[in-house]
């Protein structure tokens, strides 16, 4: 199975390693294009170099098809575009962002997609669940246990726990 990465995940600082398990990992020249300095940039020659591919799909027609009818296309960049375009191309493939748009029309597409998540330089094979944490005392719940804590009354945070 190939990835493709979201630009997103380059710029918002949490792509700091080369994702491992895949055959090929890849982005799409737009994408190339969007990260063009600082930290991103970096981290971008960085996986260039450990085998990151560098590829412009083919035909977006597919994927601006596929947009149109769930409704995404008006919200869509023509780098999100690009990025659907070539997931179609490579078939066997999962796409990691966090832009729920493109997940939108990769779920209509039977398209495997996983959000970066909010943590960098972590492996994609790591699932995460929800849990609930009171900002107070610190308890964790595992269902939300209403609006404030039993405990203390604090507010109750939606949080991510780490399952694998
Ligand atoms: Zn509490």
């Amino acid at each position: 199975m190939d990835l493709v990465l979201d630009s997103a995940v380059f710029l918002s600082g949490r792509m700091t390693s080369m994702p491992s398990g895949f055959d090929s990992v890849y982005i799409t020249e737009l994408v190339r294009n969007e990260i063009s300095r600082g930290r991103p940039n970096m981290v971008l020659q960085n996986l260039l170099e450990l085998g990151l591919k560098v590829r412009g799909p083919s035909g977006i027609e597919g994927a601006v098809e596929a947009a149109r009818s769930t409704g995404d296309l008006d919200l869509l960049s023509e780098t999100d575009i690009s990025i659907i375009a070539l997931a179609m191309q490579l078939g066997n493939v999962k796409v990691l962002t966090d832009d729920f748009r493109i997940q939108n029309v990769l779920k209509s597409l039977n398209i495997d997609f996983e959000p970066a998540g909010e943590i960098g330089n972590r492996t994609i094979q790591e699932t995460w669940e929800w849990t609930f944490r009171c900002k107070g005392c610190g308890r964790y719940f595992d269902e939300r246990p209403g609006q404030d804590c039993p405990v203390c009354g604090s507010d109750i945070k939606k949080t991510r726990k780490r399952s694998m």
